[in-house]
């Protein structure tokens, strides 16, 4: 066997290892480098989060991944009506994707599976749902990094994706495995302990005075415009 071979064989094996992907975080970049110039394959449970079209018939697909955390991957022709990718490729969907790693930093989609259909019988029932599912999936989407393997937000996901929980619960947790835990939180401007709202972009809390954009305080701290994104926590 090539060393190159041993080397891939003993890559993939350990660095599926999540204990592997914690304590040696510094390997990260190591670890992106090396999906740069390795063909490496990965076979993994996957959140569709957003696709966007890319050219004439190709398309860009979003994923929470469980081994890989947030990543892109390209879709060849999957505008095609005969493309039997287009099917599982839908925002909210879970499936089982095969990505292959390429050389310009984007996954290959090589296959889908769905799986959890009882989710989108759930979903297709309620444009409600669908709609709330829909904006949870972008605010993952805008809240994490590519290639940020993480357990506990990928259990999270599936937790919050497989019940029809409140929607600010929902945010709740997210945040809580992103280290912005809401239950120690204060207000980011008055330290008022009863926080309201989470500003996406500024990453701060917010009590309900200081979010309201009529209080002399909201004024003050000029913080918000017409597109603020402020997620409701309560
Ligand atoms: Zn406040």
């Amino acid at each position: 066997m090539s060393s190159i071979l041993k080397f891939k064989r003993f890559y993939l094996k350990y660095s599926k290892n999540i204990s592997f992907s914690q304590f040696f975080k510094p390997l990260f970049i190591v670890h992106n480098l090396l999906y740069y110039f390795i063909m490496i394959e990965y076979f993994t449970e996957a959140l569709v989060l957003d696709k966007e079209d890319s050219g004439e018939i190709d398309g860009l697909v979003h994923f929470y991944t469980e081994e890989l955390g947030k990543v892109t991957g390209k879709a060849r022709g999957v505008k095609k009506m005969t493309s039997k990718l287009n099917a599982h490729l839908e925002p909210i969907h879970f499936v089982k994707v095969r990505l292959i790693s390429g050389k310009n930093g984007y996954f290959q989609i090589a296959d889908t599976l769905s799986f959890k259909k009882e989710l989108k019988k759930e979903i297709k029932n309620s444009p409600e749902n669908l709609a709330k599912f829909l904006r949870i999936s972008r605010f993952i989407k805008d809240m994490t990094f590519e290639m940020q393997t993480d357990f506990g937000l990928w259990q999270a996901i599936k937790k919050i994706f497989s019940s029809n929980a409140e929607e600010f619960l929902a945010y709740r947790l997210i945040l809580k495995n992103l280290g912005f835990d809401p239950e120690y939180a204060a207000c980011d401007f008055c330290g008022n302990k009863k926080i309201s709202y989470f500003h996406q972009q500024d990453h701060n809390f917010l009590c309900q005075k200081c979010a309201s954009p009529c209080t002399k305080e909201a004024r003050h701290h000029q913080t918000f415009s017409e597109n603020t994104l402020l997620i409701r926590l309560l």
